[in-house]
């Protein structure tokens, strides 16, 4: 069906051929792909966020051992708009989109969907994950890992400037989407950076929230679907700035305020890795970095705790696999609804989820340490609506309360689904929050906890029997731990 849309798709375009590698240029763990397209924009932004041209040709040499993507825009219509993938062939077709999930080959469709099938066949993990690094007052850094569905923060935590600099905390960029994850020859878990640069939501992206990156775009980026100022400057809602008079909208329209937002809400930025100061001096490492905590997280307006520590990694699986958010434009379909989405894996699994929590499963026992696995929540809303907890740079908070887990210092009181930060264990110095607002943070409601868990039960029902039986068990122990609690 598919096939014959490409004919005479690029007739009267450039045709761009775009060797690429993923991940560090002189790391085993990198990957080769070469993209066709005729998209200028393409092309370019495959620039950025890959190593592309000679250096992939040269490593490339004379083997055969890379992924072909074939992308045309076709003519853009969404009747014929298809992302196809075929594990088996290792080959990625992408005809009718220009957006950058479905056009830059090299990101979500081979670093993800391709890769995660691979790797399950090799052992390792293709994850939509970033990594960052938290420097500690000694100077000693600890690599974490962190997987949220599109657009619930992973390049903001990932690139955050710390509040707690002063006390010698800092955050390093490793990557701010996905990590493709190995038992290194230590017996570690590791974790390299597919890529080379930042593709992100831009809307509500300021100096404020993001300087690191706002500092780094100045030069060498690509901006789409964002409003442009008479100045020719990019602008979107919450840059931080007022929107200038004679600005033109996402679409190029003279803008007003009774017209919606002046930016597409998943508007977004393409900027080379190396321009942001938050950059890890080991993000090339061939190795890559050695991972001591996972965590996921969602958007959940009530529910979840700001932080709460599963209590193994079987437990962490259960905890990432039912993952659940309510969606952002950067998904298709309603906005604001709670949908599973496991590991934050839904859209980018190369294969059946069931295979894949086994695969998880199997991965934890193989390493020596396992890291933590945690979940966090930014987005827990008072009974005014508004949320509670500040997030962005003050998140390293939660982050220094993990480290001291790691590292068996930190406090916990245990709730019927995990290890919640004791009272007075979360550094909040320097914080104007209120105790009541922290209490609601920490609330783990089992009466809210016993819908969740039949949710969960519903969810896992799809899976029929092909479901790994520990996750099963996992759902059994939280509803025992839910009913004793209330008992
Ligand atoms: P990604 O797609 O997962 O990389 O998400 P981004 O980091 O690009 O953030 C997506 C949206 O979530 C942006 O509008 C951010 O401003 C917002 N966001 C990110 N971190 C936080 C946080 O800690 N708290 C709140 N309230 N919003 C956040
Ligand atoms: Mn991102």
């Amino acid at each position: 069906m598919v096939r014959p849309i490409f004919d005479g798709a690029m007739k009267g375009r450039t045709m761009y051929v775009v060797p690429y590698v993923l991940g560090p240029i002189d790391s085993p763990y990198s990957r080769l792909g070469v993209e066709i397209t005729d998209s200028a924009y393409v092309a370019a932004s495959m620039r950025i966020m890959s190593h592309m041209g000679t250096v992939a040709l040269d490593r490339l040499g004379a083997s055969e051992d890379f992924v072909p993507g074939l992308h045309s825009l076709g003519d853009l219509d969404p009747a014929r708009r298809f992302v196809l993938h075929f594990p088996e062939e290792r080959l990625i077709w992408s005809i009718g989109s220009g957006y950058g999930g479905n056009a830059l080959l090299g990101k979500k469709c081979f670093a993800l969907r391709i890769a995660s099938y691979i790797a399950r066949s090799q052992g390792w993990m293709a994850e939509h994950m970033l990594i960052l690094g938290l420097e500690d007052p000694s100077g000693k850094v600890t690599y974490m890992s962190a997987a949220f569905p599109s657009a619930c923060g992973k390049t903001n935590l990932a690139m955050m400037v710390s509040t707690l600099e002063d006390q010698g905390y800092r955050v390093w960029s490793v990557g701010d989407d996905i990590a493709w994850i190995h038992v290194g020859s230590d017996g570690t878990l590791r974790a390299i950076n597919p890529e080379n640069g930042f593709f992100g939501v831009a809307p509500g992206t300021s100096r404020k929230s993001n300087p690191h990156i706002m500092e780094a775009m100045r030069t060498n980026s690509i901006f789409t679907n964002v409003a442009l100022t008479p100045d020719q400057e990019p602008w979107w809602e919450g840059i931080g700035d007022p929107p200038p008079a004679g600005l033109l909208n996402w679409q190029g329209q003279p803008w007003s305020p009774d017209k919606g937002p002046a930016a597409h809400p998943n508007a977004r930025y393409t900027v080379p890795a190396t321009q942001s100061k938050s950059i890890s001096p080991h993000w090339q490492d061939p190795e890559g970095v050695p991972i001591s905590a996972i965590i996921f997280g969602g958007r959940r307006a009530s529910l979840a705790p700001l932080v709460y520590e599963s209590r193994d990694w079987q437990h962490g699986v259960f905890v990432g696999a039912t993952l659940a958010s309510e969606t952002t434009a950067a998904a298709t379909g309603k906005v604001g609804v709670t949908r599973r989405d496991p590991m934050a894996m839904l859209p980018f699994c190369g294969y059946n989820m069931s295979e894949y929590f086994e695969h998880w499963l199997r991965m934890g026992p193989r390493v020596k340490n396992p890291p933590k696995i945690f979940h966090v929540n930014w987005f827990r809303r008072g009974a005014d609506g508004k949320f509670l907890w500040p997030g962005y740079g003050e998140n390293v908070r939660v982050l220094k309360w993990m480290l001291e887990r790691i590292e068996g210092r930190g406090e916990a009181v245990e709730t019927p689904i995990g290890h919640v930060p004791a009272p007075g264990s979360l550094t909040l110095d320097g914080l104007n929050i209120s105790k009541a607002a922290m209490d609601e943070l920490m609330l783990v409601d089992p009466a809210e906890w016993a819908a969740e868990s039949e949710a969960i039960s519903k969810f896992f029902e799809k899976f029929g029997s092909d479901l790994p039986h520990q996750l099963r068990d996992e759902l059994h122990t939280l509803e025992s731990n839910l009913h004793a609690s209330s008992t």
